[in-house]
């Protein structure tokens, strides 16, 4: 049976090291307490939609070797369907992360695995594309396979939701098979040229967003909230609860994986951005990325 939400997108292993001071070229520092979990803005979006309750399947490309074994068995058990999750010969991605006392980091990531998907494991994946209501894709996997797979979709009526992060600049071929953008401050400003830094402004890269093709957009300001652009319509501002943030890791992941819940339930736009604002609201009150990403009974 084809999952009502497909994500596409990245699976990383990070492994964060705490230490008093980040390393110098050159130096060699001890540090402190070792963690490892699974990251990546695809699999956290992925897990996102199934904790709050939605079917959801995950397409990723990951080595054969033991972090892709550890990811593969994560994602099953925590209720993903992995039929289109992909193996090949190049290692899984990696991100090796130092954090030092004053929370600064200092992070590499080895794509690995995730470089290699191509626009044609994106065609060997066509029926699940298809067969699901609503596409959800970030940009940490190649540009190729994400127009290839948007592409797919739109001409399908499959909704089509962007995340654009990392940001990179973007062609309006992909934005035309774009149904809803949710980028955050920097990446509305980085795809629009124009400088995001309050909801008018926001506004304005939103209308020029559109302007290119893509139908609605969600801009995320982080703690002062969204402003909802669907096509046509003025901008509704969905405001940050007033939580005290300790960690805004994966608010933005939480975010689009709720949202895309929403629409699934029926909702609104603006309903389903409330909803998101909520979800995310959960997950900036904790540490960590996938650990912090909330299950549906927590949302009151
Ligand atoms: P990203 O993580 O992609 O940079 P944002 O920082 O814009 O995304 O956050 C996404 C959403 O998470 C916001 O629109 C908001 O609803 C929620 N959020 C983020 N930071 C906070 C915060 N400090 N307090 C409450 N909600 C927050």
């Amino acid at each position: 049976m084809n999952s009502k939400i497909l994500v596409i997108g990245s699976s990383n292993t990070d492994m964060t090291v705490v230490a008093d001071k980040l390393p110098s070229p050159g130096e060699t520092v001890i540090g402190g307490h070792f963690s490892m979990g699974l990251g990546g803005k695809g699999a956290n979006q992925a897990v996102a939609v199934c904790r709050l309750g939605q079917q959801a399947g995950f397409v990723c490309k990951i080595g054969r070797d033991i972090f892709g074994d550890n990811a593969l068995k994560a994602y099953r058990a925590e209720g993903l369907d992995t039929t289109g999750v992909l193996r090949c010969d190049t290692p899984s991605g990696v991100a090796l992360i130092t954090v030092d006392a004053g929370a600064e980091n200092c992070i590499v990531v080895a794509s690995g695995a995730n470089a290699e998907m191509t626009p044609e494991d994106i065609d060997s994946l066509r029926d699940l594309i298809t067969g699901a209501e609503v596409l959800l894709m970030q940009l940490e996997i190649p540009l190729p396979a994400v127009k290839r797979a948007a592409h797919i979709a739109h001409e399908a009526g499959v909704t089509v939701v962007l995340n654009p992060a990392p940001a990179v600049p973007l062609d309006g071929s992909l934005l035309a098979d774009v149904d809803i953008l949710v980028p955050n401050e920097h990446e509305a400003a980085l795809l629009s040229g124009l400088p995001v830094d309050d909801e008018k402004s926001a506004g304005a890269a939103a209308a020029y967003l559109q302007s290119m093709g893509v139908r609605d957009v969600i801009i995320t300001l982080g703690a002062r909230g969204a402003l909802v652009c669907r096509g046509g319509d003025a901008p509704v501002a969905v405001p940050a609860l007033k939580v005290k943030a300790v960690d805004t890791t994966a608010a933005g992941d939480t975010f689009c994986g709720a949202l895309c819940v929403a629409l699934t339930e029926g909702l609104s736009l603006e309903q389903a951005a409330r909803f998101a604002a909520r979800a995310a609201a959960l997950t900036v009150q904790r540490v960590g990325a996938q650990e912090a990403i909330p299950y549906r009974n927590e949302l009151i």
